[in-house]
């Protein structure tokens, strides 16, 4: 009868205190919990992922996620940059390399041209690049890519494509204005970069000759019998000022066809015919779409962390672990 009224006892005791212990937070946690203990180190981390980089000769090269992020941050961005930019990086990164895996360059997954996939330097090559500031950012870059140990973009618990360039002259681009298909999480926002990053405003003059030369070489179909000063017409543009289309010798392009084309920094262009020569002035450097790396330094500044300048420019994503 003592041992029923005992458990009794400890029954109603459990049942009052539990809750006040959890209300007061005192329920003693166990220290042996390896979250606990290394609080960056989660199971399936970058350290437990290998990725098999496609290298120039053909052959490929097999490193760790974590060695892998670090070459990819240090060759995609300035290490100057603000941690919590170098972060936004790495998140990019790892979600570009887990969304690319497997597809175009099997049995590798990824390649180290920009141009392709995400550009990559080996920690010697960055060493060499930083010179005297080789172990502040080597540390910095490592920290970056640490502290978001295993963390991706997702959209409706998908990775995304985690697109970014350079800088952005004022507003990103519409993934469907460069690419042709409307991605809901690449939409046009604001980017508060400006005149602090170098070259932002850039000019380009070409003459009119080797113009017609590189557009007939790929739209023989141009005609250049007009003026010069009509040979691109009917512009249209993103709020940015980035051209959308564009008519040249009466072919229609894409600012992105034009940019290629010619080799230009941006879309966001304004051409003047000048003697012999065509003049572009351009603003911004890359194709437009996603996170602008320059933007997202400026975030930074503004004491924007990088779950937060990742959902600036991948509109509605969540940052979260990789599965
Ligand atoms: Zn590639």
């Amino acid at each position: 009868m003592k041992r029923v009224v005992l458990a009794a006892l400890m029954l109603v005791l459990i049942q009052f205190l539990l809750p006040v212990l959890l209300l007061s937070g005192r329920v003693p946690v166990r220290e042996d919990r390896p979250d606990r203990l290394q609080p960056t180190v989660r199971p399936g981390g970058d350290q437990a992922q290998t990725v098999v980089l496609l290298q120039e000769d053909g052959g490929v090269e097999r490193l760790s996620l974590a060695e892998y992020l670090r070459g990819v941050v240090a060759a995609e961005m300035p290490a100057s940059f603000e941690l919590e930019a170098l972060k936004a990086q790495a998140v990019a990164a790892r979600t570009y390399w887990v969304a690319a895996r497997g597809d175009k360059h099997a049995p590798a997954d990824i390649c180290g041209d920009s141009g392709c996939c995400q550009a990559y330097c080996s920690s010697k090559e960055a060493a060499e690049k930083w010179g005297e500031k080789a172990r502040e950012y080597t540390e910095r870059i490592a920290r970056a890519v640490t502290e978001t140990n295993g963390l991706i973009a997702l959209y409706e618990d998908r990775p995304i494509q985690a697109v970014y360039f350079s800088s952005a002259s004022g507003s990103t681009v519409d993934a469907v204005a460069v690419w042709g298909s409307a991605v809901p999480y690449l939409v046009s926002v604001a980017s508060p970069e400006g005149e602090e990053v170098p070259n932002w405003r850039s000019e380009m003059t070409v003459t009119t000759a080797r113009f017609k030369e590189l557009v007939t070489a790929q739209y023989p179909e141009a005609d250049f019998s007009g003026p010069v000063n009509r040979w691109l017409s009917d512009f249209e543009w993103q709020p940015s000022g980035t051209v959308s289309r564009v008519k040249v010798g009466g072919v229609e392009l894409t600012g992105g066809q034009v940019r290629k084309l010619l080799g230009l920094r941006s879309a966001c262009f304004s051409v003047g015919a000048e003697g012999d020569d065509l003049v572009f002035q351009t603003t911004g450097y890359g194709h437009g779409v996603g996170m602008s790396q320059y933007g997202a330094n400026a975030l930074a500044k503004q004491g924007k962390d990088f779950r937060e300048i990742l959902s600036w420019y991948y509109t509605g994503v969540q940052v979260a672990p990789m599965k």
